[in-house]
């Protein structure tokens, strides 16, 4: 039996994209659920637009993303001798040519076409002409003139080309250099792919590639176009509807295990789950849910995956991914300060960007906390700084333990006391404490803030 094998061949001329990692994941996902081959290759024959910095970029995402190859990183770049191999064994065979016509003159024969209604194409000239090698030839592969050329998609169904619609397209440039489809469909063949599985936008080069198999006598591997993303508008997604990268997203604070989630759910679905782990993905993963029709990226759902994941998250983990996230001054010294901060937050935070955030009035010195001038001038009246005096006087005094339990029996005996119901003096509490009005419960937030803390920052509300 053939091993599935499946390859991610990005071309490093930009950071991992949520499309490119979206077909990064499928490719990877098929190959671990079939237990196959996952590999990398990296499409670098652009050498004015290929740089290894990009190169670390997109290794980097597929990192984080937990996308592990079983080979490579393979480079195109150094592998021109073995596409030139193949080139020569398609000359020798007789499936290709070398041609002298300038594009000046394909340019004439294209136009041409153009006015007797035709689609534009190379005309052929060359094709029985038997010309040698030399150093102002291309080669073109000699394509079949007449029938089609069909495949079935295994994510769009069947889909034919007339092969009039080709020509006989160049494989060899004039300086040497391979072309693209060609120096694919060799790597295609030497890595044994079984299943290639590629965004839509490729969909215009598999008859090309198809007809370099056929003419190699090579067998044809099966063939998946996944659809594009599109942004809320139904637009092609772009910049313009926020970050593209990947990475971009780690920086937001989101958790590989939701942008994971979140991007296999963009176009493949399993009944009407959504919460998917890594290894439910490798048990439930199919080609045959996966979706024709193109998929809207939805950053509310992508949030909603991450508050999912920040919840089961471990404390630990979040305490090294919000470290991150703080202002380098903001980093206790004492971590385990960090790790009591961390499960107050872990139910309101979407990102762990929002949980440094909402951590910083927990972090920053007393002195230094920053006041929200709205909620001082409502809530910071001089009724509620002398209640936030005489509490402070109290939660001194009054307490063994500075743990939830006894502040809710003091303030329960305080505002008894005073005959004020305790919403008279939650928010200007709040506010003396967090500097805001939204925060944790009051007696969990103050209980980790700790006496000291607590009240200072009393002091310094009602002074
Ligand atoms: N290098 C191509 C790209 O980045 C992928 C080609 C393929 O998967 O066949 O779009």
């Amino acid at each position: 039996m053939t091993t599935i094998a499946t390859r991610f061949a990005p071309s490093p001329t930009g950071y991992l994209h949520i499309g490119g990692a979206r077909t990064a994941i499928f490719c990877w996902l098929f190959a671990r659920k079939n237990k196959g081959r996952f590999i990398l290759r990296v499409e670098d024959t652009d050498q004015q637009r290929s740089t290894p910095e990009m190169t670390g970029a997109i290794l980097d995402a597929m990192n984080w993303l937990g996308l592990d190859c079983d080979e490579g990183p393979f480079f195109q770049s150094e592998r021109t001798s073995l596409y030139l191999e193949y080139i020569q064994k398609l000359v020798e065979s007789g499936n290709a040519y070398h041609c002298t016509c300038t594009p000046e003159e394909v340019e004439r024969m294209r136009e041409q076409a153009r006015q007797k209604g035709q689609k534009p194409k190379y005309n052929g000239q060359c094709r029985d002409a038997g010309i040698k090698p030399g150093p102002d030839t291309v080669v073109r592969l000699k394509a079949p003139l007449t029938g089609r050329t069909m495949f079935r998609d295994l994510v769009k169904g069947p889909i034919s080309f007339d092969n009039q619609e080709l020509d006989d397209f160049v494989l060899q440039r004039k300086d040497g250099s391979p072309t693209y489809n060609l120096a694919v469909v060799v790597d295609d063949i030497e890595m044994k792919m079984t299943h290639i599985l590629r965004g839509d936008d490729h969909i215009n080069n598999t008859p090309k590639q198809i007809l370099i198999y056929q003419a190699l006598g090579a067998d044809l591997p099966l063939f998946g176009h996944v659809p594009m993303i599109l942004g809320p508008d139904k637009k092609k997604l772009s910049k313009r509807h926020g970050a593209l990268s990947v990475m971009a997203y780690k920086e937001m604070g989101y958790l590989p295990e939701a942008m994971l989630n979140y991007l296999v759910r963009l176009g493949w679905s399993y009944q009407d789950e959504e919460i998917f782990s890594r290894q439910d993905l490798i048990e439930k993963f199919s080609l045959d849910n996966l979706g024709s029709s193109a998929c809207v990226f939805d950053v509310n759902k992508l949030t909603w995956l991450n508050s999912h994941y920040i919840k089961e998250t471990a404390i630990s983990r979040l305490a090294d991914i919000l470290t991150e996230h703080l202002a380098p001054e903001l980093i206790p010294n004492d971590r385990s300060y960090l790790e009591q901060i961390i499960p107050l937050l872990q139910t309101r935070a979407g990102t762990m960007q929002e949980m440094a955030e909402m951590a910083e009035f927990f972090l920053v010195e007393d002195t230094n906390l920053a006041f929200d001038n709205k909620a001082v001038a409502k809530f910071l009246t001089p009724e509620a700084k002398e209640y936030l005096k005489e509490i402070a006087f109290r939660l001194d005094n009054n307490l063994n333990e500075f743990d939830q339990n006894s502040l809710e029996q003091e303030f329960s005996a305080y505002i008894q006391e005073k005959k004020i119901k305790f919403k008279a003096i939650a928010q200007p509490l709040r506010v003396a404490i967090s500097g805001k009005t939204a925060s944790p419960g009051l007696f969990e937030t103050m209980e980790v803030l700790g006496r000291e803390k607590v009240l200072n920052r009393l002091k310094r509300a009602s002074g």
